[in-house]
């Protein structure tokens, strides 16, 4: 299938945008039809397994071959920690949590991540060019790490990470700086995460940088959250929760659920919008933020405002202002309108705002109901879910749980609710152990520690080992140096 970008100034097919990355008018690139679901189809691929349900939904969009993209789906979630991918767990109240957790950084980036290095191979396979891709991406804390597990040692790439130094959890930084692989390289940029990404962004449209890059013999591509690769093997876990509580009977023909979708960047609330379109019977989505709000103000008042203060929250994967797969989900609001899609994304870029048009908003409010979580209420979701259901949150995830009991006391609607877990809370043990005693222990590790002694759970071995690992990566820089650091990285890879 093709793809078209949001500005209206390129078509290419969708295994292309895997290495483009952005489209070359700065657009994202967006399936130009969703095609349907075949929901019996779906059904039985969900009762084999989640990688035959994966394979499927990519192979709506790549041309590659199904029985080829099955075996990349199974070979991408190999690593995983459970047998069947994506557990959905239930609680009270028709509430099932899909647990995206299970990969091997313990967030879900690891599912759009394990999938999309493989498709970029074959992709560079496919166009049969002597190509090397250079992926370039700012995290707010999983991204990063996500994608350096996903890219190392793959022959033909290289990955360069920026985090916001200050910016992220103390585990999210350890699982970074100590990442191995002779193609991998990570570095702090001094500022926020809204920092990070503009200047990779400065850096994918600057002619000098990319010169660089093409005459070091790279073309630098993204695995940011705006990559068409990572947005496809997102729509396939909305699509596999719903095929499977169906195969299970636990949910009638034809039966809608909500979703409610802890939300930074909009990359996956947006792949449930997608899963929707085609075909899938879901009502509400429901958007998550942190005091971060921006979202929540936005689909109220159909205003959108970024000059706002910036808040380090404990979810820090949400910390974020701009949040960029909004673009794709406006572009099917204004039905397709490529002029008023860049008309606003300017505005944001010269004002930091824009506002949609009063006929627009009903229509996007009908579709997605938003709302936001302060620390103390995340912290009390925390220990209120462990303490009446022994089932222990990560922040962001509570950030969903909270806003989904909000939703059901604020609107009476008491369908089905897919509630999305993020990430592992191990991740982040001293706001999770903090949360859960109101004590504070500075060191991660014994803050884990005592987590597990407490709740009676297990450390992951992906956090365990991160005391003993040798920290390889040590950089820092400002936002206007960025692109030196990444050519000083490529003159020690090896292609
Ligand atoms: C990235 C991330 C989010 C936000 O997802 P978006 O697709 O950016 O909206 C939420 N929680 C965790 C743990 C994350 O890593």
């Amino acid at each position: 299938m093709k793809v078209q970008s949001t500005r209206g100034g390129q078509e290419i097919p969708a295994l292309n945008a895997v290495l483009q990355g952005i489209a070359s008018d700065g657009g994202l690139f967006v399936p130009e039809t969703f095609p349907p679901i075949d929901l019996d189809e779906a059904k039985q691929c969900a009762e084999k397994s989640y990688s035959d349900l994966c394979g499927y939904v990519l192979s709506l969009f790549f041309d590659l071959g199904r029985e080829d993209l099955s075996a990349l789906a199974r070979s991408a979630y190999a690593g995983f920690d459970t047998p069947d991918t994506v557990p959905l767990r239930p609680l009270p109240e028709n509430e099932y949590v899909m647990e995206l957790t299970h990969g091997p950084t313990l967030a879900f980036k690891d599912m759009a991540l394990q999938v999309l290095p493989r498709l970029t191979q074959a992709a560079l396979e496919k166009e049969d060019t002597e190509e090397n891709i250079l992926v370039l991406t700012a995290t707010s804390g999983d991204t990063g790490k996500a994608a350096m597990a996903g890219f190392m040692d793959v022959s033909r790439t290289a990955i360069f990470v920026f985090y916001p130094d200050k910016g992220v959890a103390e585990m999210q930084r350890l699982q970074m700086v100590t990442q191995k692989g002779d193609n991998t390289g990570v570095c702090a940029v001094r500022g926020n995460f809204d920092d990070a990404q503009t200047g990779v962004k400065r850096l994918f449209a600057s002619p000098q940088f990319r010169d660089a890059a093409r005459s070091a013999g790279w073309t630098p591509s993204s695995a940011n959250s705006i990559n068409f690769g990572r947005l496809v093997p997102q729509i396939a876990y909305y699509v596999y929760a719903y095929a499977k509580l169906l195969a299970d009977g636990k949910l009638g023909d034809g039966e809608t659920v909500n979703c409610c979708v802890p939300t930074g960047n909009f990359g996956n609330i947006l792949a449930a919008y997608y899963a929707r379109r085609m075909g899938i019977p879901i009502g509400r989505l429901v958007c998550a933020s942190n005091s971060n709000n921006v979202l929540t103000d936005f689909f109220r008042s159909g205003s959108y405002n970024a000059g706002r203060p910036f808040h380090k929250t404990m979810s820090p994967s949400m910390d974020i202002l701009i949040s960029s797969n909004l673009e794709r989900f406006l572009y099917e609001m204004c039905g397709r309108d490529s002029a008023m899609v860049r008309a606003w994304m300017q505005a944001l870029s010269e004002t930091g705002t824009y506002a949609v048009p009063a006929d627009m908003l009903p229509a996007m409010q009908e579709l997605i109901w938003a709302d936001w979580l302060s620390e103390e209420e995340t912290a009390q979701i925390i220990r209120d879910v462990f303490n009446s259901l022994g089932y222990l949150m990560d922040p962001h995830t509570a950030v969903a749980q909270g806003v989904c009991l909000k939703y059901r006391s604020a609107t009476g609607d008491r369908r089905p609710m897919i509630t999305v877990s993020t990430a592992n809370p191990y991740k982040f043990p001293q706001d999770v152990l903090h949360a859960l005693t109101d004590s504070w222990v500075e060191e991660p590790f014994a803050a884990a520690r005592e987590l597990s002694e407490l709740t009676g759970t297990q450390i992951p071995p992906q956090i365990a080992e991160l005391q003993q690992l040798p920290v390889l990566h040590d950089g820092v820089t400002d936002r206007d140096t960025m692109g030196d650091a990444v050519l000083r990285f490529l003159g020690r890879v090896k292609k």
